[in-house]
């Protein structure tokens, strides 16, 4: 089984570490790193086209080689899966993210996007974050990834769907099987003014905070203390809504003028 290990908080950063090192205790498992150069949380599903890419070499703690790249986390995954890689990947596995992923959070992070560009590329793939926000430790969430990996890759699962994981502090007291959750964001805006005279501004606020009290909800699930799993599909398609939007009477006649 070989796995591409990625993440969007850059290849240097503690909990791509932890989880390749955890993951390289799986039976059978080969394991590559390639993940972005620099910090690219909340860069979303961005994808560069108009400017080149690099790709360089890396040596990590303890000897341990990966890829470096430029851009974001979902152009590291199509650099990889679309030739870079010679050998066959099985499953990609993104994070340890250095906070969570929850709710509308899935939106931004570039953690569960590299892993949705995996299964746009038709490979499967799993999204770990980890709900700390300081003084990160990464065992609990890294021993869960080399628990939960082999049975998912035993699965046969559907196309343009993937599993968003997100772990508490602390040590977890199980597991809970979620749907995505309803985050409340807190941005502000603030407004200044720079040395020549020019205003400028910065998207601030603090810690976003979400609807904790919905059962069976990610965000419910980490704050009772339980790791959450999430299948996450891409048909953003609001299903039940295509029969009332059809009786809306909505045509078009191109030769009405
Ligand atoms: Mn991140």
């Amino acid at each position: 089984m070989h796995i591409l290990v990625t993440n969007d908080d850059g290849i240097y950063a503690p909990g791509i570490f932890a989880l390749q090192n955890a993951l390289r205790g799986i039976p059978g498992a080969r394991i590559t790193i390639m993940a972005p150069d620099q910090n690219q949380s909340t860069v979303g599903h961005r994808k560069t086209l108009r400017e080149p890419l690099r790709i360089t070499p890396v040596t990590l703690t303890d000897g341990v080689g990966g890829f470096a790249c430029s851009g974001s986390p979902a152009d590291a995954i199509t650099l990889a899966l679309s030739g870079y890689l010679t050998e066959k990947v099985d499953l990609v596995v993104s994070g340890i993210n250095s906070g969570p992923n929850m709710g509308q959070d899935i939106t931004y992070s570039g953690t569960v996007t590299a892993a949705m560009e995996a299964c746009i590329m038709g490979v499967p793939a799993i999204a770990f974050s980890l709900d700390q926000y300081s003084d990160f430790d990464f065992n609990h969430a890294a021993r869960f990834a080399a628990r939960l990996v082999p049975v998912f890759a035993r699965q046969v699962f559907p196309p343009l769907t993937l599993l968003n994981v997100n772990v508490p502090a602390g040590v977890p007291k199980g597991v809970k099987i979620t749907r995505q959750g309803k985050r409340l964001y807190y941005d502000t805006l603030i407004d200044r003014v720079d040395p020549s005279g020019r205003p400028y501004y910065w998207i601030g606020g603090g810690v976003p905070g979400g609807v904790y009290d919905d059962p069976g909800t990610d965000l419910w699930a980490v704050n009772q203390g339980y790791i959450s799993v999430t299948p996450i599909e891409l048909d953003m398609t609001a299903h039940n809504l295509i029969a009332a939007i059809g009786g809306w009477g909505l045509d078009f006649d191109g030769a009405d003028g």
